[in-house]
């Protein structure tokens, strides 16, 4: 029995910025199979964030105070030591999503957000990034259009695979109605 490769993959960063160059702290990933409505294989690594400013990934101080409102779980997963430099992190995505996908749709939240800080750090660290630029796709853009399609959340706010999770399902809500069924994939 072969293994399914997908080509669509929600991607959700957690960082300590929101400028391009943002520094990284967790990357988060599932794939999906949208018109059949069903999730694949995630990803998940946090990333070290000394390791993440040393490659140029920049700090905002309006991110970190942001972060120190949100809930305890999430802070404390991207505060706990243990992450990966993001030489290793970037270099595993790229194997996970080789392993995982082909020619895949890239959706991030927001057209200037997750892809274009993963894709920068890519080019910082000199390493090739494992989708192509013309497969970044926009998931708040198909939300902003289909405002009457309710969002659940699954597992943690700002766990960067809960994250992306949620919004893979959400995106099957809002563009394949038909193939969503409820809550936990399929
Ligand atoms: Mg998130």
């Amino acid at each position: 029995m072969g293994v399914k490769i997908y080509t669509n993959v929600m991607l959700d960063l957690e960082t300590m910025g929101n400028g391009p160059d943002a520094a990284i702290v967790a990357i988060g990933a599932i794939a999906f199979d949208l018109e059949a409505g069903e999730l694949g294989p995630g990803y998940y690594n946090r990333v070290d964030l000394e390791s993440a400013v040393q490659d140029g990934g920049v700090i905002d101080a309006s991110t970190v105070t942001w972060w120190l409102q949100q809930g305890d779980e999430a802070r404390q997963e991207i505060a706990r030591a243990g992450g990966l430099p993001i030489a290793v992190a970037l270099a595993s995505f790229a194997e996970w999503m080789g392993q995982t996908t082909i020619e895949a749709e890239v959706w991030g939240n927001g057209a200037s957000f997750d892809n274009v800080i993963l894709r920068s750090a890519y080019q910082r660290g000199g390493q090739p990034a494992p989708w192509a630029w013309w497969n970044d796709r926009c998931y708040r853009t198909v939300k902003a259009q289909r405002r009457h399609v309710p969002f659940e959340r699954i597992g943690t706010h700002h766990n960067a695979l809960s994250d992306a999770t949620s919004q893979a399902l959400h995106l099957i809500k809002m563009l394949r109605p038909s193939a969503f069924i409820s809550g936990e994939p399929r």
